[in-house]
């Protein structure tokens, strides 16, 4: 069947004053009905910038989809009106971000905010979007919804506004949310409460879902796959049991080892020295060569090409942008 939504060879460039960054520069990856992608990467490394393109919400400074195609229900969304593009976020596609008290409305009140997307999408009667809001807050399991339901953001904690914007995002059962470090502001035990109430509602609703995060810990339970991202391209894309068991790229085994276990005592033999490029100045060859402990010459020149991986025992969809992928697996 074909994907949900299909990002294809994404370019999307930043004109700054001091030249033009190349935020995303290639970037494929396709997400089904039902199916949990991870994005991972460091700040910077493009992540936000392809769900911001895949939303139509790109920030400034003018950043612009210079090439690709993003596919979403078989339709082009860079080919749409602005109008349409509209529709499909309302409907389609949602997005939970990092900061729901910036994201919320501070002067209404929360079950007047849910509310609203009933009337504004659904032609609901105020009251009948009411009785949906309260619904809703429950579904996100919010205590004494019916009450607080009058309530306005900033009276609610962190984890339960978070929940809001769940609770938001959900609310006309898109087909695909977005949450960009939707967990990153809160406490680990809180953090651990949202992303099961997400995966959960997703299972429920049958959507796809796609989860930025900078913290490989957080996704393991949750995605089905993982694409890591550095420096504006994917460089790993892998089913996260695998890629957990053995990376095929450096980068990605230099995230693992800087993972807190409790199997593994003593410091990290392998945590990522120095900081990723800026976009304005990205390394020839592997953008990761600087950092990288299995750096050779052909690494400074070349770019290495994401390459099929394939193994004894496994017949699955994996790649490495490594020229070394196969050292790599094997430790
Ligand atoms: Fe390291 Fe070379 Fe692989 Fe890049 S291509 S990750 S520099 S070994
Ligand atoms: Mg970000």
């Amino acid at each position: 069947p074909a994907p949900l939504l299909d990002v294809r060879d994404l370019h999307v460039e930043f004109r700054t004053r001091d030249g033009v960054a190349r935020a995303v520069n290639g970037v494929d990856y396709s997400v089904a009905a039902g199916e949990t992608l991870a994005v991972l990467g460091e700040s910077g490394s493009g992540k936000s910038v392809t769900a911001q393109a895949i939303m139509g919400i790109l920030e400034a400074p003018p950043g612009r989809v210079t090439r690709g195609e993003i596919l979403f229900q078989g339709r082009d969304l860079l080919k749409l009106t602005e109008e349409e593009r509209r529709k499909v976020r309302g409907a389609g596609l949602a997005m939970i971000f990092q900061d729901a008290l910036s994201a919320l409305n501070p002067v209404l009140s929360v079950g007047d905010q849910l509310g609203e997307m009933f009337v504004v999408h659904r032609g609901m009667s105020r009251k009948d979007a009411r009785a949906r809001a309260v619904e809703l807050m429950d579904r996100v399991r919010i205590p004494a919804a019916r009450e607080r339901a009058g309530q306005y953001p900033h009276q609610f904690s962190g984890g339960m506004r978070q929940r809001i914007m769940i609770a938001m995002a959900m609310a006309l059962e898109p087909a695909l949310i977005i949450a960009d470090e939707p967990t990153t502001a809160l406490d680990v035990t809180v953090q651990a409460q949202v992303m099961d109430l997400l995966a959960e509602l997703k299972g429920e609703l049958d959507m796809g879902l796609i989860l930025i995060t900078h913290d490989l810990g957080v996704v393991a339970d949750v995605a089905d796959t993982i694409a890591v991202m550095y420096a504006g391209r994917i460089v790993e894309k892998a089913p996260v049991h695998e890629l957990y068991r053995a990376p095929a790229h450096p980068y990605t085994r230099g995230l693992l080892a800087s993972i807190p276990r409790l199997d593994h005592k003593g410091r990290d033999l392998y945590a990522i020295k120095g900081l990723p490029p800026s976009l304005l100045r990205v390394p020839p060859g592997c953008a990761f060569h600087p950092r990288c402990p299995m750096a050779r010459d052909v690494c400074r020149t070349e770019v290495p090409p994401l390459a099929r991986v394939t193994y004894e025992g496994f017949a699955g969809e994996r790649r490495s942008a490594c020229h070394f992928w196969k050292e790599c697996l094997r430790g």
